[in-house]
């Protein structure tokens, strides 16, 4: 099997053995990248030479014998940033004309967390500008290509990430998730996408969309990876003041087929937002492999569903309003050049820097957050939040995991949504509550449509229960059997 196609965990064990070293690894995703990327498109900067140099680095360390007892588990691993997590001296665009020339000061903790563990970083990926959008179309740079079609999106807003692993650019990658964009793109795409407990993983150094909401997690070709992402990441931070303090957990403890204890809920209001056909089919397959393996399964129910995309259409844009008020020309990124006063740099920086779906946003969120409109769509938004919190709490008091469909179709075609900014926010329905909830969420592959493409089931767990979430998502995909058969990339 060709480099690219291997997990993170087959590649480091390949490397300890000296089987093959750091920069043949880097030189497989290299080579790759030189044959599909002008289709692809995964990228918005490739940091090639930086990178080599850090792989034979790395091998000198590895000839030395002095690295063996200190690898993590992900050295030597070449990886995705999604391009709003901030890298020092990288530039960081956030898919945004208005930061196309910006060069941070500093890392996000995420990214010091990986460089810490020996990954290699390959390029800033693809996203729909500021993190707004379900196609990374949303993109000021170009659409990214889904590698299963290239007449297909690969989801978003993270699907430069889940494109570059899906295409074997690189092996793992990391997005940021609001209202779905790790999830969706990873069903899209035909990987593994986690959404962890919201104030798990720092947001230090990611660019803001909604703070309540976002969470930085791993895209990654199967479910061990996930977990080993998930080692590094996870931890308190205290430059975010929403950082959580949990005790240290290894998650591959919670790699084993067992679902014996576990209580599953199928809720109901899920697979009535006009759920293709093959997705429901495929998703109550897997729940049936579940059950037989001894999960207790049962019906469930979350009544406020149906508010959940409403609700989160009032409260992203809210805080995407607040949040993008630092882009004024003055601190950050692009400034207007031949202005007359103030007021006129502010307002044509903006109208440059920003693409439309940021400014349908960012008029939005101000509507409902001005004087005469608070009451009537912020605080009423955000006790519906309320509600729906109430909901999963009722039904976690008595379930450990609940199970769906990820998205409501598979990939869409390239500008299909695009001039329809609703139906392109429906391709978040089922995701989005978990965002509003700050539960964990994971989104793994389990087979294909009649067309090929692939389809993604959701598990949803309560806080802090990443590794239950991971115990059922192995034990579904050791079941199903898909990573012997999977042909990653534009095979086809
Ligand atoms: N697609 C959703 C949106 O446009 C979610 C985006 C995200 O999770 N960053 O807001």
């Amino acid at each position: 099997m060709e480099l690219f196609r291997k997990s993170g965990r087959e590649l480091s064990a390949m490397m300890l053995k000296r089987e093959i070293s750091v920069e043949d690894l880097l030189r497989a995703h290299l080579c790759r990248i030189e044959q599909i990327e002008n289709k692809v498109k995964a990228f918005i900067t490739i940091t090639e030479e930086r990178a080599l140099k850090l792989a034979r680095e790395l091998d000198r360390q590895l000839a030395s014998g002095a690295m063996d007892d200190r690898l993590s588990d992900l050295w030597g691993i070449p990886i995705g940033l999604k391009d709003n997590l901030l890298t020092r001296g990288i530039r960081t665009t956030s898919g945004s004309k208005m930061l196309a020339e910006y060069f941070p000061p500093y890392d996000a903790t995420v990214v010091e967390r990986l460089t810490r563990g020996g990954t290699i970083l390959m390029g800033k990926t693809n996203l729909d500008e500021f993190a707004m959008g379900s196609s990374t179309e949303n993109s000021a740079f170009y659409p990214t290509r889904n590698p299963w079609d290239l007449t297909r999106v690969p989801g978003g807003s993270s699907g430069g990430s889940a494109a570059a692993v899906a295409a074997g650019e690189v092996v793992l990658a990391l997005g940021s998730d609001t209202g779905g964009s790790i999830r969706q793109p990873a069903a899209f795409c035909g990987i593994v996408g986690l959404k962890p407990t919201y104030g798990s993983v720092s947001r230090y150094g990611l660019i803001a969309f909604a703070s309540s909401m976002d969470q930085i997690g791993p895209l990654t070709r199967d479910v061990t990876d996930s977990a080993l992402v998930l080692n590094q990441l996870i931890g308190y931070d205290p430059r975010d003041s929403t950082s959580v303090r949990r005790g240290t957990e290894d998650f591959t403890q919670a790699l084993i087929t067992d679902v014996k204890d576990i209580k599953l809920g199928v809720p109901q209001e899920y697979f009535e937002q006009n759920i293709h056909p093959e997705i429901s089919q495929l998703t109550y397959k897997a729940i049936r492999i579940l059950e037989k393996l001894g999960a207790q399964v049962e019906e469930v129910s979350l009544p406020h569903t149906e508010m959940a995309l409403p609700t989160y259409y009032i409260l992203a844009p809210a805080e995407a309003s607040s949040n993008l008020s630092r882009f004024d020309g003055i601190r950050f990124g692009k400034r207007a050049h031949e202005v007359t006063d103030l007021n006129d740099l502010y307002s044509l920086t903006r109208s440059e820097g920003f693409g439309s779906e940021v400014k349908r946003r960012i008029m939005l969120g101000t509507y409902t957050l001005s004087v005469g409109y608070y009451d009537q769509y912020y605080r009423k938004a955000q006790k519906v939040r309320t509600l729906i919190i109430e909901d999963f709490a009722r039904v976690f008091a008595n379930f450990d995991v609940l199970i769906s469909p990820t998205t409501p179709t598979t990939a869409f075609k390239l500008q299909e949504n695009l001039q329809n900014p609703l139906a392109m926010y429906k391709s978040d329905i089922l995701t989005v509550p978990a965002n509003l909830a700050g539960i964990p969420a994971i989104s793994i592959p389990i087979g294909f449509d009649s067309t090929g493409l692939p389809i993604g089931l959701q598990i949803l767990g309560k806080h802090f229960a990443e590794a239950t979430l991971l115990r059922v998502a192995y034990t579904l995909e050791q079941e199903l059997g898909l990573l012997a058969k999977k042909d990653w990339g534009i095979t086809r």
